[in-house]
């Protein structure tokens, strides 16, 4: 029977730690943190996390302001706003929720943000770095993904890490940390012809694919670390990408869903704009 891997605990020993970090921070530049998220549109979910961010930051002492803008609002609209962010002094972290409305390019929203504030690391400026294997601001939910497979104690140095998955939020950026720490990475995705030919192999298992139960118990190594990353709303409990109580059975950890990446991502995120919030005070970067 598999450990359960605790992302609400290991999210608040984390959380704690910024929380001194940011008490510090504020006395040696007398101002906090401040973390500006974008909402577009009335999604119910995407508001939902809008909230448990800016609750989460205000936990540790990061200010927050939430730009709630109707659905219809046009990408050249968005692309204002988050230029008027970049330029403001007292705003760290610039936070467009994802998914935004169809109509609107994210890469074009990235691309926007000054790369000292893009506290999701998606722009091209913190993606480059992160490929370069130079990060300075990573994704958080891959980080947080990272963070959850330390804590088991596995030597990843050799290990074989298969992701599912390769979207530039999630699979691709897991898959670049987990080759910074030396695993041998597989990635997986929907045109991958046999998924459980290569899951089987896995030492650690990253599912992210936003299909759920899509790894049940016959495609995993046994002993393996499974990390899932999917969440879905199925009738009143919530689903992961992994069929938890088969797989359960099979790994030697695994993530719960809720509770095991998603708390993690919050985490990452304080813990990121902190980190944009220094960059800004040293200006350590110069690039736009
Ligand atoms: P995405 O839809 O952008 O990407 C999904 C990826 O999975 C794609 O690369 C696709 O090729 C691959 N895929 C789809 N079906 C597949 C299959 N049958 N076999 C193999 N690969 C397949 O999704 P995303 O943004 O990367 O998110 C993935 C999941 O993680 C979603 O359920 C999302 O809600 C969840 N998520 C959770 C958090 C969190 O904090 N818990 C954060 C981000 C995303």
């Amino acid at each position: 029977m598999a450990q359960i891997l605790d992302g609400k605990k290991l999210a608040s020993r984390i959380e704690e730690e910024v929380r001194k970090e940011v008490f510090a921070f504020v006395q040696a530049h007398g101002m906090s943190p401040c973390l500006a998220a974008i909402l577009v549109g009335d999604d119910p979910r995407s508001a939902l996390y809008v909230r448990n961010k800016a609750r989460a930051a205000g936990r540790v002492g990061i200010r927050s302001e939430t730009f709630h803008l109707p659905a219809q609002t046009t990408q050249a609209e968005l692309l204002d706003v988050v230029e008027t962010l970049s330029g403001r002094e007292d705003v760290h972290g610039i936070l467009p929720q994802m998914p935004l409305p169809p109509h609107i390019d994210p890469a074009a929203v990235f691309e926007r943000i000054d790369p000292r504030k893009d506290v999701d690391g998606l722009s091209p400026y913190n993606a480059g770095r992160l490929a370069l294997g130079r990060a300075q601001l990573v994704p958080c939910t891959p980080q947080g993904i990272l963070a959850l497979i330390h804590e088991t104690g596995i030597d990843l140095r050799g290990a074989h890490a298969v992701v599912v998955g390769r979207s530039n939020l999630v699979g691709k950026p897991a898959a670049q940390l987990l080759l910074m720490a030396d695993a041998t990475v597989t990635v997986c995705h929907s045109r991958t012809k046999d998924l459980p030919e290569h899951t089987r192999l896995a030492d650690v298992l990253v599912v992210a694919a936003g299909r759920p139960r899509l790894v049940t118990a016959e495609m995993v190594k046994p002993g393996a670390v499974v990390i899932d990353v999917g969440i879905h709303r199925e009738g009143d409990r919530w689903v992961g990408d992994v069929d938890f109580e088969g797989v359960r059975e099979v790994a030697g950890w695994i993530t719960p869903v809720p509770g095991g990446v998603g708390p993690m991502t919050i985490a990452m995120l304080l813990k990121n704009t902190l980190q944009a919030a220094r960059l800004q005070i040293t200006r350590t970067v110069s690039v736009r």
